[in-house]
């Protein structure tokens, strides 16, 4: 059977960033042993139904994984392998969050296997990172990314966001060119409901003509750096495409575990009796999921809280966005409206060859209207 992918969501962080909506909470003392302790739950109740099938990527994301020690990373890596079967060429990831990660930890996650780090810098400028509520600065960045070098990795991630006011995005390529990492994720600032940012008068969303300026200056000097523009957000060194995000793109069957985390099994759930293609959600917040992980050994109770059925239709649109989010494109047997596709082609938004149509990264900064208007 296909190797699938699995997703471990830690939810935890020191302290809460302004614009973040993401599930994560301050842990309590204790909270992360009893956390590790229902993720191990967890993961045994998949074994009769997994076992038999290879784990091509692993992403302990979060929240900020890095908060976890030595051994209690050991025992979650450890308690993957036990209950279900990894493949020797694995891409194992973790995130880390500057602040949380000294030599030491970053030594002790390369030699458990972890292969990837995903830094979490955000930007290179003090007065940004300020502005955003992060708990690190630039600095401390740069020291990061030196540390994780000598721990051994050499694949490593960095996430910058952009978008922000007064934020020169020169300086932000600057500062990867200075680290070179393998790939860099780039995530426009998204302004949440809610958040602290939401009240800021100063954080307003970017007009189209400036969101578009900036992306094609980011992707122009990507690309003279050596990187290859492989998805709307990220960019890679040749060889260095991220397994576990391509599995996501290419619709690839994925395991969460934790609280708040997605599955997606295109076979279905057979582990609570489902046979169609759907996706789930686990329990949230930690304190739910807890009980009812914990509570699961010997009674085969998933920590499951939400499952969404999809039909061909939900899967055709999604096949048709996932595709067009990297460079695989999609057939234009698909397209309903033909004139428009003209259209866009003669506006350098998309481009047609062989039957097979692709955004431009001019067609990619307005990707959700055009997908609405073609599909
Ligand atoms: S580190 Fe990430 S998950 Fe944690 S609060 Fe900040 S943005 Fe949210």
């Amino acid at each position: 059977m296909e190797p699938y992918s699995v997703y471990i969501h830690i939810p935890y962080c020191k302290k809460k960033c302004r614009y973040c909506n993401f599930l994560s909470t301050a842990p309590e003392v204790k909270d992360i042993d009893t956390y590790i302790e229902a993720m191990k739950s967890e993961l045994r109740l998949y074994k009769p139904f997994l076992s038999n099938r290879e784990i091509k990527s692993i992403f302990i994301g979060g929240g900020t994984p890095s908060l976890l020690e030595p051994d209690q990373l050991k025992q979650l890596i450890a308690s993957i392998s036990l209950s279900l079967t990894i493949k020797n060429t694995v891409e194992i990831t973790m995130e880390a969050n500057p602040e949380s990660i000294s030599a030491e930890k970053l030594k002790a996650m390369h030699n458990l296997g972890i292969n990837r780090l995903s830094i979490g810098l955000q930007s290179f400028d003090d007065t940004v990172l300020k502005s955003l509520g992060r708990i690190h600065n630039a600095e401390s960045s740069f020291a990061a990314i030196e540390k994780a070098r000598s721990a051994g990795f050499r694949n490593i991630n960095v996430d910058v966001i952009y978008g922000i006011p007064s934020q020169d995005i020169t300086k932000e390529l600057k500062g990867i060119k200075a680290i070179t990492p393998e790939h860099v994720s780039f995530y426009y600032l998204t302004i949440e409901q809610g958040t602290p940012l939401s009240m800021d008068k100063i954080f307003k969303p970017l007009n189209d003509d400036s969101f578009q300026e900036l992306y094609l200056k980011i992707h122009e000097e990507m690309i003279a750096t050596g990187y290859d523009h492989y998805e709307v957000s990220n960019f890679a060194k040749k060889g260095f495409q991220s397994v576990h995000n391509m599995n996501y793109w290419q619709r690839g069957d994925y395991l969460g575990i934790g609280s708040g985390a997605h599955g997606f099994f295109k076979t279905g759930l057979p582990w609570i009796g489902m046979t169609a293609q759907a996706r789930y959600e686990n329990a949230y917040p930690p304190s739910a999921y807890i009980e009812k992980a914990l509570s699961s050994d010997g009674n085969n109770v998933f920590p499951i809280s939400r499952v969404e059925v999809l039909d061909m239709d939900a899967e055709t649109l999604e096949n048709i966005f996932l595709s067009l989010r990297t460079w695989k494109g999609i057939g234009t047997n698909l397209v309903k409206n033909k004139t428009l596709m003209k259209h866009l082609t003669d506006d350098g938004l998309i481009q047609v060859n062989d039957d097979k149509l692709n955004l431009t990264v001019k067609g990619m900064c307005v990707m959700d209207g055009i997908v609405t208007e073609l599909f």
